[in-house]
């Protein structure tokens, strides 16, 4: 449930499954789909006062993110470098998976989560291009939260060192506010959209560590000042990458992949530094 948005069902925080209490679930039938909260609306966010909408979010958000240490601690413990990919509907982040991981299937290990209210459309496209694939249907839920993630780590369960994309559900709103227990957010915005959506969405934007201009094949054809939209996002966010891609046309992609293999160096070259350091102190034990 999200209280931000109105979303889900106020009353029942969490986003309640596997333990007993989402019939709707269908954990545990199909490893390959994890469906969440189907069925009507519950109660108007309008009918809750102020006061007990706070403190529905504060619960919900504290709890996510005690999930999501959970996750980050997992993560770290395997040296997988997890990146949760944002975006509005339609910019093009499933596009944008099948190429990256056709072109880097053969140097690393990937997986990937895939979130969206309904349908397992996009997970049959990326397991199309050989890497598994899970899909997360949030139902009435407009994000996914840490919980979700945990869930799907237990049924995908991503190889050690391999690249962990989280295709998060179209919406630059709610999932800046829940930590998935990712390394960083990786922002997409397409020229097709308003440059100034980082001032629009300045949570979302403020949280990136790697903002992707997509669609730049299409820049002869729409109004889009590319300077104006960089200018807007440094207001917000002054250290995030900017990268300039088209996923269709391949365009730039080489600077993503570049960006990808930098981040995941520095995540196994940190894990190996703790690792000897771990190995030292026991060592100093003998
Ligand atoms: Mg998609």
């Amino acid at each position: 449930m999200c209280t931000v948005c109105g979303c889900g069902e106020p009353g029942a925080p969490g986003h309640h499954h596997g333990h007993g209490h989402d019939a709707a679930h269908h954990h545990g039938e199909d490893p390959h789909s994890h469906h969440y909260g189907l069925g009507p609306a519950g109660v108007s966010i309008a009918d809750l006062s102020q006061a007990r909408i706070v403190s529905i979010e504060r619960d919900v958000l504290s709890k996510n993110d005690g999930y999501a240490r959970q996750n980050r601690a997992w993560f770290e413990q395997h040296g997988v470098l997890a990146l949760n990919l944002v975006s509005g509907p339609g910019s093009g982040k499933t596009t944008l998976l099948e190429r990256s991981l056709n072109d880097l299937k053969a140097e690393m290990a990937l997986a990937v989560i895939e979130g969206d209210q309904q349908t397992a459309n996009d997970a049959e496209r990326i397991r199309a291009t050989g890497v598994p694939a899970l899909q997360i249907n949030t139902g009435k839920g407009c994000h996914l939260d840490a919980h979700q993630i945990g869930h799907a780590l237990g049924d995908l369960r991503p190889p050690d060192h391999s690249l962990l994309f989280i295709e998060n559900v179209g919406n630059l709103v709610c999932p800046a506010m829940f930590d998935l227990g990712e390394a960083g957010k990786v922002v997409m915005l397409s020229v097709t959209e308003g440059e100034d959506k980082p001032i629009k969405y300045p949570d979302m934007f403020h949280r990136a560590a790697v903002v992707l201009l997509n669609k730049i094949d299409l820049l002869p054809y729409v109004r889009f000042d590319v300077q104006r939209c960089l200018d807007y996002l440094r207001q917000v966010n002054g250290e995030a990458a900017v990268l300039l891609v088209s996923a269709t046309t391949g365009e730039g992609m080489a600077d993503w992949h570049d960006w990808l293999r930098d981040q995941r160096m520095r995540l196994l070259n940190a894990r190996a530094t703790s690792l000897k350091s771990e190995r030292a102190a026991l060592m100093a034990q003998l």
